[in-house]
């Protein structure tokens, strides 16, 4: 079998680091861990968040964008927080002025995404989600209301038990649910999505008035 019509041209070499050169440049982390602060090279716009998202929602992008371990995000909660045990994302319970020297958020933008049981405002103990709010990255306070069944954007009813392994997932800012990024955080069921900074998108507006109409309806009573 002849191949001379398939000679190959000896003056073109293959793009050998073609792959590496789009590859993002942060710095490497050989710091400190337990003190992060953006002057380290971590990245967080708030073009990424959407209103009432919740904490776990935002350290779920905050990880994508910077990879840091789920230690070390667990550790933005306080230096005395367990990482494996982890914290409830409740105000009074998180270091709030630590969050914000990491994130560089506004102290308001993350007490949004705390939850706190004022009035008749109850919040549930287990990880709530939408799966179509999941897979565009996001995860709202709005979720957690116990009052709330279903999401107010999609209309789907909320779930706790993955749709894989049939499993619920406490709702504490811990190691687990860090590692999970958008995903169930027993089996790393995906929800048909995966964000990520070059894709971050705008909430559609009605969206967005659906959830601050049902989170202010749920403040008020
Ligand atoms: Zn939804
Ligand atoms: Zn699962």
């Amino acid at each position: 079998m002849s191949s001379h019509a398939m000679q190959p041209d000896a003056s073109s070499s293959p793009p050998l680091s073609a792959g590496l050169l789009s590859e993002p440049t942060f710095p490497i982390l050989t710091l400190d861990e337990s003190r992060l602060t953006p002057a380290l090279g971590y990245v967080f716009r708030k073009s990424w968040l959407y209103r009432h998202e919740s904490l776990i929602s935002m350290l779920w992008k905050f990880e994508t964008a910077n990879a840091p371990s789920g230690v070390v995000a667990a550790r933005l909660m306080g230096l005395d927080v367990d990482p494996y045990q982890g914290i409830a994302p409740r105000r009074g319970a998180v270091d709030v002025r630590r969050l914000q020297e990491s994130l560089g958020l506004p102290v308001e933008t993350l007490q949004v995404a705390l939850i706190d049981a004022v009035g008749r405002r109850r919040y549930s103990d287990v990880f709530r989600y939408c799966r179509p709010c999941l897979a565009h990255g996001y995860h709202s306070v709005v979720h957690q209301l116990e009052k709330l069944s279903v999401c107010p954007a999609h209309r789907r009813m909320l779930e706790t038990k993955c749709w894989r392994c049939g499993r619920e997932t406490p709702y504490r800012v811990n190691v687990q649910l860090l590692e999970a990024r958008f995903h169930c955080a027993n089996c790393y069921a995906g929800h048909g999505g995966a964000w990520k900074p070059e894709n971050a998108e705008p909430m559609k507006p009605q969206h967005r008035r659906a959830f601050a109409c049902r989170y202010l309806e749920c403040c008020l009573g």
